[in-house]
């Protein structure tokens, strides 16, 4: 049996390096980006009005000229226009060029119209007030976007304002979901008395659902030659398979001594937590990479989440997760020997902290605990109890 860290850091060694796919700019939501994205101009791309107002000569208006004669109109969408004379100006509309020889805007609101010219209201003007100047967000040239970055609706709008109909992202891995047991029926099916419908492939489809991976799903009874014959041509297919069940000590838990025989090495078997405890990894010379996580729902969904979420990240080229952590909201009188990923309930307190409500729930079988749950904290073993107030890591699994 090898420590959490232990089996993490062999999962690490494992990640996958993905090769890369065009996808339509709004198909990139969500996706990781391979490529690298460079402004093609600078932004803004040209002094631009940022209020709705007149254009003036600031040096007019520092002399003491307050009445300024409108000599034209510059919409947003126009050609520039140019400010000749001293004593006027032009009416200026946000986004629009600022005109040549002007150099301030002075907002509506600041000025009173009559006859075609603008009066001043308001004293206070600074030199080149609301007009952005050319460049200064970023550069013709500049790295806007760099490889690795997690694309949400900033990227898509930054991409599209320098012209990308399609973005380079990084291709997903192909994933096959597969659970055993003879004991599971489908959705549409009522199960015998001793049966029970399988959930546990459909909360990890969801999942992946959510970062853009569409996986498929598999059911094996619990048949030696059945799974060793699927196994094999599924490894053929996919880049990653994730079992649930059948890595225990049960007679009839026959994945790992399979996996092997298929020539799948195996990395670890085992690990020092709960829960979760019979996880077994392992991977083929070929490249291809198997979590098989024990069957209990809370085990399979807690796995996916410790393990193989930070391990797709790398993958992925997105970094490493990086570490949460939150302050548990209550004492805690449990004894445990291994370390102990609890599900609590992560709530932001008036103090602007993170708190976790535990919510102990009845086990790794337990599923219908998820419910009132957002997170497993992670409480190390070998302790008599926990103190309120004291800080731990924890693994969201719902937005916060
Ligand atoms: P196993 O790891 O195969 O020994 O299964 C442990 C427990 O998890 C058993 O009670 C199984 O019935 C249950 N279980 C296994 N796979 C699933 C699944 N896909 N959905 C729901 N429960 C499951
Ligand atoms: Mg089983």
């Amino acid at each position: 049996m090898i420590e959490v860290k232990e089996a993490f850091e062999i999962i690490r060694q494992s990640a996958l390096s993905l090769p890369s796919e065009q996808v339509s700019l709004h198909d990139a939501l969500g996706r990781v980006l391979h490529g690298e994205v460079y402004a093609d101009m600078d932004f803004p791309p040209f002094d631009r009005v940022s209020m709705d107002g007149i254009a003036i000569k600031y040096e007019d208006f520092a002399k003491g000229i307050r009445e300024f004669r409108i000599v034209g109109i510059q919409p947003a969408g126009a050609p520039q226009k140019s400010l000749n004379s001293h004593g006027e100006c032009i009416e200026v509309m946000t986004g629009a060029v600022a005109p040549e020889d002007a150099d301030t805007v002075i907002p509506y609101e600041h000025i009173e119209i009559k006859d075609g010219v603008a009066h001043v209201v308001r004293e206070r003007v600074r030199e080149r007030q609301n007009i952005h100047p050319q460049g200064t967000d970023k550069k013709k040239g500049d790295l806007l976007i760099g490889r690795g970055t997690l694309i949400g609706a900033p990227e898509i709008a930054v991409a599209a304002s320098v012209g990308c109909t399609q973005l380079e992202v990084v291709k997903n891995p192909a994933v096959a979901i597969i659970s055993t047991g003879n004991e599971l029926v489908e959705i549409d099916q009522k199960p015998l008395p001793h049966q029970i419908r399988r959930s546990n492939v459909h909360a990890i489809a969801a999942e992946l659902h959510r970062v853009g991976i569409q996986p498929v799903l598999y059911h094996l009874q619990d048949e030696k030659e059945k799974i060793r014959a699927q196994v094999e041509k599924l490894l053929h297919e996919f880049d990653v398979l994730l079992l649930s069940g059948g890595v225990s000590k049960g007679k009839f838990d026959f994945v790992p001594q399979i996996l092997e025989e298929v020539g799948v090495e195996k990395q670890f078997h085992r690990v020092n937590q709960k829960p979760g405890k019979p996880f077994w990894f392992g991977k083929r010379n070929d490249g291809k990479v198997v979590f098989a996580f024990p069957g209990n729902p809370v085990s399979t969904f807690f796995c996916y989440h410790r393990y193989f979420v930070p391990w797709l990240q790398i993958s992925l080229g997105a970094g490493e997760m990086h570490e949460k952590k939150a302050i548990l909201a209550e004492d805690l009188n449990i004894r445990t020997q291994r370390p102990y990923f609890m599900q609590v309930w992560l709530q932001t307190g008036d103090d602007g902290c993170l708190y976790a409500v535990p919510k102990m729930g009845k086990g790794s079988g337990d599923h219908a605990n998820l419910l009132v749950s957002n997170a497993f904290m992670h409480l190390p073993g070998n302790t008599d109890g926990f103190r309120k107030g004291e800080v731990f890591d924890v693994f969201p699994f719902r937005e916060l």
